[in-house]
């Protein structure tokens, strides 16, 4: 009985937020949403696509949601679909941000607006929008991070470190490991973070070397692996590890455990980035030194308001217009700020403000 009671209360629901005018205004009318997201096996992915669905047929919308399993051929197809079932704005968080340029001018010729959703998409002229966390900025959290606690700028070291690096074919990767790059560099130079694997990215793309494509844990721990049996076999401990993000860290952490450490014994200081539960409950059991936090629901919040701009027929509002050059064009963004977290902070930011339950991570 329950159940038909609450059935029907969610079709009066809908009835009047999808019939009234007033409603429909507040998203404009003919508001048709394609949202097309990686993969459903990280944590944020679900939160970003969910979200963002909800608040868009909340303020009456029509929406498709799509995953992708993480294999382009997959996007592109749910992309092709959307389209032709009459999307007249894709939201788009790319695989590969160099494939979709052949999808996006079918797109076009029906008139639909883009925005790329966190990743830029590359070599397409017809991406209109781009909605972002600051990604330089989140890599140098992360480096600033390590800076101030191995005392660096105190001339402190030399500390065994290993750098990671995210996935070649995602355009945020190599903001990540830039902005990382452009604080932890100068260690290296001077000697006070030595790199026993010699895995020291250099130039512009040197950094894709050192990419785990795909972002995938397993790949990171069999990375960590790797250079722990080859390069640290003296007894030599590491000290610290750039992560550029959770998925990363979890692998790295797990790897470094099956290697004999311990949490507060010599545990490395690691990077990370998301506040994944897996990751915050990491935090909480030292485990894992930090998260950058980008506050998903924001960047839904954000992305919301660009496509009632884009459907009330007013100027979208940006933030950037010189960052973010996919090859075509510079992209108009709009830029939102990540934050760190540590220990200290899990409550009050992440619980306190309803991110995550304190269930989730055994609090
Ligand atoms: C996102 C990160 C995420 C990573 C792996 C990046 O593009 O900005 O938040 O951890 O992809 O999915």
């Amino acid at each position: 009985a329950l159940a038909v009671v609450g059935g029907l209360a969610a079709t009066l629901a809908a009835c009047s937020s999808g019939g009234g005018s007033g409603s429909t205004d507040s998203a404009g009318a003919d508001c048709n949403v394609g949202i097309s997201m990686p993969t459903r096996s990280l944590e944020r992915w679900i939160n970003d696509g969910e979200g963002l669905q909800k608040k868009l047929q909340d303020a009456g919308c029509t929406v498709d949601l799509q995953y992708a399993d993480n294999k382009t051929e997959q996007q592109i197809s749910q992309i092709q679909n959307q389209v032709a079932s009459g999307a007249k704005i894709l939201v788009i968080a790319a695989i590969d941000g160099e494939t979709l340029g052949p999808v996006l001018d079918e797109a076009k010729k029906q008139d639909v607006t883009v925005i790329a959703y966190d990743r830029l998409i590359n070599g397409s002229p017809n991406v209109d929008y781009y909605a972002t966390f600051d990604n330089y900025k989140v890599g140098q959290l992360q480096g600033q991070y390590i800076e101030e606690q191995l005392g660096l700028k105190d001339g402190k070291g030399p500390y065994n470190f290993e750098p990671f690096a995210g996935s070649p074919d995602d355009n945020n990767a190599g903001f990540f490991f830039h902005g990382a790059w452009d604080v932890l560099e100068p260690y290296v130079k001077s000697g006070q973070l030595v790199v026993p694997s010699g895995k020291i990215p250099e130039g512009e793309d040197g950094w894709k070397s050192i990419g785990i494509l795909g972002w995938g844990s397993d790949d990171a721990q069999a990375e960590m692996d790797n250079r722990l049996s080859s390069f640290y076999s003296g007894g030599q401990k590491v000290d610290v590890v750039l992560s550029p993000n959770d998925s990363l860290a979890l692998g790295i952490e797990q790897s470094l455990k099956s290697a004999g450490y311990k949490a507060g014994e010599g545990w490395p200081v690691i990077t990370g980035q998301d506040a994944d539960k897996a990751n915050v409950k990491a935090i909480l059991d030292g485990e894992q030194s930090m998260t950058v936090w980008k506050d998903t629901r924001e960047l839904g919040d954000r992305v919301f308001q660009m496509i009632q701009q884009i459907n009330g027929g007013q100027e979208v509002e940006v933030n950037d217009t010189e960052t973010y050059d996919n090859g075509e064009k510079v992209v108009p963004a709009y830029l939102l700020d990540p934050q760190v977290v540590v220990k200290d902070d899990v409550q009050k930011l992440l619980i306190d403000s309803g991110f995550l339950q304190a269930s989730d991570v055994g609090l």
